[in-house]
């Protein structure tokens, strides 16, 4: 199982989301599952406008840091200027996990390392695969019941703007 993370919180979100989907599938990279999209407040840096953000479920042949390389060429193209860190953006393209893959070099962390941090990204997570979470993924119930504060700031915003994925 592989799983992206995608955030936005510039511009129009949603549509940026469409056409991140869009430039995905151009890229090789098949969506599978999208859970619906939150909207949450801001993380790290407080003044900036609210964040959308969902999880989604892909399929590709890409490696690792192939898959990467999309992520980062998806952000671009979609205008992401890169310059306060957790600053505004208009996308957010993250690999949160790859089923039996570790790694920490300079470019990847596998699991990303703010997984199991972020209420954000652990909401729509759970949304998706409460049933059949992996299980180096086990302790994201827990994680959520530990942030339930910050959980509470995670609301439901509309469905994933994707109409050939299973929506949630
Ligand atoms: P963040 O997503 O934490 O807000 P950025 O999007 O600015 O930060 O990412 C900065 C760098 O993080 C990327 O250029 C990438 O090389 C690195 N990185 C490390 N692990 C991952 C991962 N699992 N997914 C995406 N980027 C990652
Ligand atoms: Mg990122």
């Amino acid at each position: 199982m592989i799983l992206l993370s995608i955030g936005s919180n510039q511009g129009d979100r949603l549509a940026l989301f469409a056409q991140a989907a869009a430039l995905l599938a151009e890229k090789g990279v098949k969506i599978l599952e999208a859970s619906a999209v939150y909207e949450t407040e801001p993380f790290g840096f407080h003044e900036q406008p609210p964040f959308l953000n969902a999880v989604l479920v892909v399929e590709t042949t890409a490696v690792p840091e192939q898959l990467l390389a999309v992520c980062l060429a998806v952000e671009t193209a979609l205008g992401r200027k890169r310059s306060v860190r957790w600053g505004p953006r208009t996308l957010d393209l993250d690999i949160l996990y790859i089923s039996g893959i570790q790694c920490h070099s300079e470019q990847l962390t596998l699991p990303h390392p703010g997984l199991f941090q972020r209420a954000f990204v652990l909401v729509p997570l759970w949304e998706l695969l409460k049933e059949r979470l992996p299980e180096d993924l086990a302790a994201v119930p827990e994680r959520l019941a530990d942030l339930q504060a910050d959980v509470q700031g995670v609301r439901w915003y509309a469905p994933f703007p994707l109409p050939q994925a299973r929506r949630k």
